[in-house]
């Protein structure tokens, strides 16, 4: 006897990926949860509701946005929806990156602060001596990420500021 269990498994996989194969000839992917899922147009990145899930409704969406692309082949959409993803995903590593300098500039202004040292060696010796580090141990792509981290006078200065304002609140 078969395990109804797994067979119950089984099913919406399957269905999940035809409905990537059936719709992406529309110019249309998929977002949201798997059990309602909404259209998303891969060319302009709209979403539309899940009840527009019907080929007649995502074909009118591409027919009336780009009319150009209206008869694009499936391995156009494909095309563009591997770029899309591949924006997306420079676009987190953007975004980290910054985050990640951000925080580190945090973290100098608390040393120089708590060495009492003045504000201008953020910029006048420590970064320097960072990017001579990185340089020499990591190489010259990783003394790129050092020199995205400010620590001019001025943001350690404000640093310094927020960070205090955070401690008085705590
Ligand atoms: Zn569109």
């Amino acid at each position: 006897m078969k395990n109804p269990a797994q067979v119950l498994q089984k099913k919406p996989k399957e269905g999940s990926e035809k409905k990537d194969e059936d719709y992406i000839k529309y110019g249309f992917s998929w977002c949201g949860d798997e059990t309602a899922p909404r259209p998303q147009c891969i060319i302009c990145g709209d979403q539309l509701s899940n009840e527009s899930m019907i080929p007649s409704k995502l074909k009118r969406h591409l027919y009336s946005s780009r009319p150009s692309c209206a008869n694009k082949d499936k391995q156009y959409f494909k095309r563009c929806l591997e770029q899309n993803k591949k924006q997306k995903e420079f676009m987190k590593s953007v975004v980290t990156v910054s985050e990640k300098a951000l925080e580190a500039s945090y973290h100098v202004a608390k040393l120089i602060a708590r060495q009492k040292k003045p504000h201008t060696v953020g910029e006048t010796l420590i970064k320097p001596a960072c990017m001579e580090i990185i340089r020499l141990t990591l190489g010259p792509n990783e003394v790129k990420e050092v020199n995205k981290v400010s620590l001019s006078a001025d943001t350690v200065k404000r640093r310094i500021h927020e960070g205090s304002g955070h401690s008085t609140v705590t």
